[in-house]
């Protein structure tokens, strides 16, 4: 008989519990409504919490489904099974029966069993259950649920087993609704135990060699976790139940891997289709097949449901997940875009079952290419530099990465740390997880700090998504949305397609509110490429010889999701209302500073790869008007006369007044030619190439849909105001150019005048004045040491004189004055070479604080004096601590006022110290 195919198990199971009653209900989304503990959807009973905990109700006290599933993330998180086990993955569909206060365990296990041994045929003796008992004696036995076992099937009763809370008390996350549950496992025979070559294994449930599969999980909710850990019994109990759709399907199409059903299949296949291998070459390679079959699953259904790649939260996931997979792409030898080929795939396979799949596919397929062609600009550097830090990091003799290198990865390539971590343990490193952590957060309270564009608000890119579909839909906007050309006019005559306010449409407005317009064609910069937005104005088109009757002043323009350009500021007059005809026009002269700063951060990296080599590649970048910072990845800090060299090399590039030029190309073409990729641009495919100089022989040649001049001399000057270095290997440059260069020199000049002014000589002068200048200091200070020398021995000389025996021993305790606390060392020493033999402790203030030295000779430390007791002694008297060796000892204090007293005490403590030896 063929084997059923996953459609067809899937509808048999709906329709299995629909004959007993059951009402058919659709999967929740993946993310989950109204539930802030949950961050997906992570059980089949997360959308009837409200039932179980008796503030919902339903029209039925019956149900069944299957429901969509992630376990990536908080109390079930099995990502780094995914791919290494055959039963594991982080989307998966969980096929459910449902009673609400309805039938109890006798019903859930008869049917079970009903299911799977009559209508699915499975041999009755490979099944076995686990049943609950406390292993901490404190929740009861559930002795029911075994004796049901027993009555209603003919499972073989040595197969019904016990198991305790790990296995058998079921919790969907540490507070709410919960039971004892049963457990139905499949015995896949003893050669799919993998450890068979262990010596005295013993196959068993629950006992991870893969014989044993859980299949299937029978749920009686009866309780309800409060935070404080109290149980506390339900009303009404429940029937709860979860069966693995792709473990069922494995074992009912008779395969030994989830991975080989008819449901991942077809990926595999379409995969191995475009890497070119055969199957033995599939088989060698099975982790990265099965990751990339499992994470374009996922992918599809969390951007079906509405989760787009982001920075935070689900959106970090599902960014994640989807650069996890291309990463495992690149190992199998992929370098172009493929998820979004097998994303088709998958929508083609489960569209059917699964509608919002077939209605978003051109969103979903949109979405996946934009973060693809994203992430692959980088990939390979970030790789590159994980390659680097690993070599610097066994060159220390080390295995551990780095956590803020490793967020630097992050950061700066858009390595998630999870791609780190699988090729750090690829490579016998681990990972600072707590470093890491840390510098997350960091970065975290720096955005917040900055009040940073929430854009993983979900609910707000729902919204801006709604829009953007809305407007396409009403033919508002094409395809692609707002058709951007920042290239040609700087101003140009359109309408208003909406107005919005944090993607609300909204209607009044006035004065002095912010709002976000959009318009169908803009010649506004959205950021992109390190190239700030640009601003400028909207106002209304009046008819001829008025004046408009609104204004809105531009302050950004920013991007929430791909298509939707979003014109944000605020209006200074009037109503912008949708359909009225406005001009939008750039404020030019912050665009030309703009384009200034974008040309020569060409120049720039050209000119440090001429002067340093091939290896600078460009980490990051920022254009704005104001000045232009460049990260990229070179060893050492650049010496001065390297730095003099580049700002040479880009000035003679202005003054040589080239032609800058760009043209649309295939991508491959433009790569093919050796086109260096800047960071972080979108591309299409074609691209645009930006050309500085001549044709037959540029001076260079980028990938860049950024703004720029039309000839490098309008770029003015360029000048280097700082270098830094920003994590192991990257080097940051800031620079100006044009108008922000002439205010550098400018100050710098003024600066000079003024100082040659105070110093009365002119500026031609001023080297050779300050050179004097520091002569003059120089013999000066070495004067004040001299005197200083003097009185210090004046003093030294006139304590000569107070020199008081203890138990025959020279002791002094004074105050003096000392510039430090080595002149006070080097007193102690001239009492030392004077008297010969003694306890010589002196103390000053220094800049309001107490410092004391204790020096002892060697005889009398023989005698059981020592210098450390000593300071210790005193030091506490002035607030503070000191130590060092017997013969000589310091402290330091915060109580000046203590001092005295506590030299007063000296002679005291030596006495205690002679007396008790
Ligand atoms: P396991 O111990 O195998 O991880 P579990 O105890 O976490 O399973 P439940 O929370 O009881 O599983 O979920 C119900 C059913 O869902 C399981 O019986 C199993 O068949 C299936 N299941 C659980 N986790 C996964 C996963 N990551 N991928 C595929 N199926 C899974
Ligand atoms: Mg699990």
């Amino acid at each position: 008989m063929k084997p059923m195919t996953g459609a067809e198990v899937r509808q048999s199971f709906l329709d299995f519990f629909a004959e007993r009653g059951h009402t058919i209900v659709p999967s929740a989304s993946l993310v989950p409504t109204r539930d802030p503990t949950l961050l997906f959807t992570n059980a089949g009973m997360n959308q009837f919490k409200d039932v179980f905990l008796g503030v919902g109700t339903r029209p039925y006290t019956r149900a069944v489904d299957t429901q969509k599933v992630m376990r990536v993330s908080g109390k079930h998180n099995d990502l780094d099974d995914v791919g290494r086990d055959t039963t594991h993955h982080t989307f998966f569909e969980m096929l459910g029966n449902w009673s609400f206060g309805d039938y109890y365990k006798q019903e859930a296990i008869r049917w079970a069993w009903e299911l799977l041994t009559e209508e699915w045929g499975l041999d009755k003796d490979r099944i076995w259950a686990t049943v609950f008992k406390d292993e901490q004696a404190e929740l009861e036995t559930d002795e029911d649920a075994k004796g049901f076992w027993l009555s209603e099937t003919e499972i073989p009763p040595e197969q019904v087993l016990y198991a305790g809370r790990k296995f058998n008390f079921w919790q969907m996350a540490d507070t709410g609704p919960c039971g004892p549950c049963s457990e139905i496992h499949y015995d896949r025979g003893p050669s799919a135990c993998v450890c068979q070559d262990d010596p005295g294994h013993e196959c068993r449930v629950n006992g991870d060699c893969g014989r044993f599969t859980e299949i299937w999980n029978l749920v009686f909710i009866q309780y309800n976790q409060h935070e404080d850990g109290d149980l506390e019994p339900l009303p009404d109990k429940h029937i709860d139940t979860g069966a693995g759709f792709e473990r069922l399907l494995a074992i009912l199409q008779g395969v030994d891997s989830n991975y080989k059903t008819d449901l991942f299949m077809p990926l595999i296949r379409r995969v191995q289709g475009m890497v070119g291998h055969d199957d033995d070459q599939v088989e060698e390679h099975m982790v990265a097949y099965r990751v990339i079959a499992d994470h374009a699953r996922a992918v599809t259904f969390l951007i079906g449901d509405g989760v787009l790649p982001g920075s935070e939260g689900r959106g970090y996931v599902c960014r994640m997940i989807l650069r996890r997979a291309v990463r495992f792409g690149r190992e199998l030898g992929l370098s172009d875009p493929f998820m979004t080929e097998v994303a088709e795939t998958v929508i083609e396979m489960m569209g059917h079952h699964f509608p919002e799949l077939v209605n978003r596919r051109s969103f979903i397929l949109k979405t996946i290419k934009a973060e693809e062609d994203r992430f692959l600009r980088t990939l390979d550097v970030g790789l590159e530099r994980l390659d680097a830090l690993m070599a610097e990091v066994e060159e220390a003799g080390k295995r551990e990465l780095p956590g803020d290198q490793v967020f630097q990865l992050y950061d700066t390539f858009g390595l998630p740390v999870e791609i780190t971590r699988d090729v750090a343990e690829e490579y016998d490193f681990s990972i600072d997880e707590a470093g890491y952590r840390e510098a997350l957060e960091e970065q975290r309270r720096r955005a917040r700090a900055a009040g940073a564009f929430e854009m993983d608000d979900e609910e707000a890119l729902a919204r801006y998504q709604g829009v953007l579909l809305d407007l396409q839909e009403r033919g508002v906007l094409g395809d692609h949305g707002v058709e951007q050309d920042p290239y040609r006019a700087l101003s140009v005559e359109t309408q208003i397609a909406a107005v919005l306010q944090k993607g609300h449409q909204i209607r009044e407005l006035g004065p002095g509110d912010e709002v976000e317009l959009v318009i169908p064609d803009t010649c506004f910069y959205v950021e992109s490429g390190g190239q700030v937005s640009d601003t400028g104005v909207i106002t209304a088109v009046p008819k001829s010889g008025e004046e408009p009757d609104w204004q809105v002043r531009v302050r950004d323009v920013r991007e929430p999701v791909a298509g939707l350009l979003l014109h944000v500021g605020e209006v200074e007059k009037g109503t912008p209302a949708v359909g009225d005809r406005a001009r939008a026009s750039v404020h030019r002269g912050r665009r030309m500073d703009i384009a200034r700063n974008h040309t020569a951060t060409h120049l720039l990296q050209r000119a440090l790869r001429h002067v340093l080599g091939d290896h600078v590649q460009q980490a990051g970048s920022l254009v704005a008007p104001l000045r232009l910072r460049f990260d990229f990845t070179h060893p050492d800090m650049l010496t001065r006369e390297e730095l003099d060299r580049v700002t040479h090399e880009v000035n003679e590039a202005i003054l040589a007044n080239y032609e800058v030029a760009s043209s649309e190309q295939p991508y491959r073409q433009a790569v093919q030619q050796g086109v260096i990729a800047l960071f972080g641009e979108k591309y299409g495919e074609s691209v645009r190439v930006l050309r500085v100089g001549p044709g037959d022989r540029p001076f260079s040649r980028e990938l860049c849909g950024g703004t720029h001049v039309e000839e490098t001399g309008t770029i003015g000057s360029f000048h280097v105001i700082s270098q830094e270095s920003v994590g192991a290997g990257i080097r940051r440059i800031e620079a100006v150019t044009g108008r922000g260069a002439i205010d550098y020199v400018e100050e710098r000049l003024d600066l000079i005048r003024r100082v040659a002014g105070q110093l009365g000589v002119p500026p031609s002068d001023l080297a050779q004045r300050v050179e004097h200048l520091q002569e003059e200091l120089d013999g000066a200070e070495k004067e004040i040491h001299q005197l200083e020398q003097r009185l210090a021995r004046e003093a030294f000389e006139d304590l000569l004189g107070d020199v008081e025996p203890v138990d025959g021993v020279a002791v002094v305790a004074a105050r003096v004055e000392a510039p430090n606390v080595d002149a006070l060392r080097e007193m102690t020493d001239w009492f030392r070479d004077r008297l010969e033999s003694g306890v010589f402790v002196l103390g000053t203030v220094m800049d309001g604080r107490p410092a004391l030295v204790a020096s002892v000779t060697p005889d009398v430390v023989e005698r059981g004096a020592d210098a450390v007791g000593i300071v210790r002694a005193l030091g506490r008297m002035i607030g503070g601590g000191g130590g060092g060796r017997p013969t000589m000892a310091q402290a330091g204090g915060s109580n000046a006022d203590g001092l005295d007293e506590a030299l007063s005490k000296a002679a005291r403590i030596l006495q205690e110290q002679l007396e008790g030896s």
